[in-house]
């Protein structure tokens, strides 16, 4: 089996680097590919950068109208292969089918949002600033941008950024996780197929020497990151140093808060969605659900429930509503986190730990898991686990578990299930979270919204996603503009 291809210059072409590593069927172990991964995909950066930069010159100066309708032509061709992609998505990374449908559904929405760049591009004007004298800003694009991206959303994340960095007159670098990228290879034959300058938009693969490539070329000037927080942190740390714009999402550890006043049946089916949809690999996944004054303990008991009816097992396969987690050493640290919360005081509720899928016993699973009385101050409930389990704390006040939830060092995500309005509106305003869902699980912003995480799940200021994605990618230029009198009198 040879390696994957990168896509540089409008052309695949086989990667400088020799080493490769392989591309796992979660559900199976079966090897997908092959992906180079070592030292010499520096060179493939450095040429992906090369003919980005060529093509930056020639795109930048397209009108704006124009450079949006390869995003119209791609929005189709994307509608067109969506269950070829998600049957893709499905294999290298293990979640449903559903789950893979829906992640291409955003990334569409995210191409239409593009779309709007004539509009959302434009600027202020103002007239008369000072007598005879106009002053106004412009938007202009900033040069080679590029992208590196996480497993868990293979068809999705990338489009948090690319079609605005296209539509802004930039021109873009993917560098897919190594663990999946296969997906983004699929976008990459539709995007072949698209009327754009030769080199505009191009994939490299490789893994920390691709990304250090990327950091440290003096013609990358904006990095968009999206993964965990120690890389995150990295990213920005070393992109900003040598001058880049860069906004770096990183991990989580999303808070739910239960008031006794909500609807049981339906929090109860919503948050466990939630908790172990993507096998809990979601970085909108609620993890700590802080069930506030349920003395009969009717919401843990509709919370087990719920987590007992999920399915598990391969994704392509019909009614499997919780696919494996990625590795078999992320299956590992899971399992480990689980016996470190029972060794810090927790009662298992249910445990999903040595789970066997007929016909996928190599694969690694892992099923609806809940820990109670977890220890507040273990280990536990402060790392993030990005597996399916589910960590229940008992508070006494909503104050309280408002306490809890901002004692949190993470700020991604933080919801509130409850009738009262008044609840509801306390938890918005007090919440430390960039991203809050009220009687919602899954609070992910819709593509006009910026993906808004703070805290250690975010460095930066401008986010990826609506309008904050046109301002990243573009730099701003203010202009003031006098036309004297006398000299028109000259002339
Ligand atoms: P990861 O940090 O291991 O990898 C992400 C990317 O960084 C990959 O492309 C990888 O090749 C590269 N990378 C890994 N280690 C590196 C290093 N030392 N130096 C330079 N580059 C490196 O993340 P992952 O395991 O693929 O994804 C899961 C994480 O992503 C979770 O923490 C999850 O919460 C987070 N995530 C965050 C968001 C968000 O919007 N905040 C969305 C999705 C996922």
């Amino acid at each position: 089996m040879g390696a994957l291809q990168n896509y540089i210059n409008g052309t695949w072409v086989a990667s400088k680097e020799r080493q490769a590593i392989d591309v796992i069927n979660p559900a199976s172990q079966e090897v997908l590919a092959k992906v180079p991964f070592g030292k010499n995909t520096t060179s493939d950066i450095h040429s992906a950068v090369s003919s980005a930069s060529e093509a930056f010159m020639q795109w930048r100066d397209i009108p704006v109208m124009s450079r949006v309708q390869p995003l119209y032509k791609l929005k189709k061709l994307l509608e067109g292969a969506t269950d070829e992609l998600a049957r893709l998505i499905t294999l290298e990374c293990g979640k449903s089918y559903a789950e893979s449908k829906g992640e291409i559904q955003r990334a569409i929405e995210n191409v239409e949002t593009a779309c709007a760049a004539p509009l959302l591009m434009q600027s202020e004007f103002s007239e008369n600033v000072a007598v005879g004298l106009d002053e106004f800003m412009i938007r202009q694009p900033i040069g080679v941008c590029a992208c590196i991206t996480p497993f868990n959303f293979p068809g999705m994340i990338p489009f948090w950024f690319l079609p605005y960095a296209i539509a802004c007159g930039n021109s873009f670098i993917i560098k897919p996780s190594e663990k999946v990228p296969l997906a983004m290879m699929k976008v990459i034959e539709m995007i072949d197929q698209l009327d754009l300058p030769k080199g505009l938009i191009n994939l490299v693969h490789g893994g920390k020497h691709s990304v250090d490539a990327l950091l440290d070329h003096p013609d990358v000037k904006a990095i968009s990151f999206v993964g965990s927080t120690n890389v995150a942190r990295y990213i920005y740390q070393r992109g900003s140093s040598s001058g880049k714009r860069v906004q770096a999402q990183g991990g989580a550890k999303n808070p739910v808060i239960v008031m006794p006043d909500s609807d049981i049946e339906m929090t109860a089916r919503i948050i466990a969605d939630s908790v172990y949809g993507c096998a809990g690999q979601r970085c909108l996944a609620a993890s700590n659900i802080v069930n506030v004054a349920d003395q009969k303990g009717l919401v843990k008991d509709a919370l087990v429930e719920a987590a007992k009816s999920k399915t598990t097992g391969f994704g392509l396969d019909e009614g499997i509503e919780m696919g494996p987690v990625i590795t078999p050493e992320s299956k590992e640290r899971i399992e480990n986190l689980i016996k470190k919360g029972i060794r810090e005081g927790a009662d298992l509720l249910l445990d999903g730990r040595n789970a066997r899928i007929s016909g996928y016993e190599r694969g690694n699973f892992i099923k609806p898991t809940i820990l109670e009385n977890v220890a507040l101050d273990g280990e536990l409930i402060n790392t993030e686990i990005f597996g399916p389990v589910m960590s229940l704390i008992n508070m006494d006040s909503i104050d309280n578990a408002i306490d809890f939830v901002n004692r949190n060092a993470y700020g991604n995500m933080a919801c509130i299930f409850t009738s009262s309005g008044l609840n509801a509106r306390t938890f918005r305003n007090k919440a430390k979270a960039g991203n809050i869902g009220i009687n919602i699980g899954v609070a992910a912003p819709l593509a006009q919204f910026p993906f808004s995480g703070w805290d250690e799940s975010f460095f930066g200021d401008l986010h990826g996603q609506g309008r904050h994605a046109i301002e990243f990618f573009t730099q701003t230029k203010v202009v003031v503009e006098r036309w004297p009198k006398e000299w028109a009198r000259k002339f």
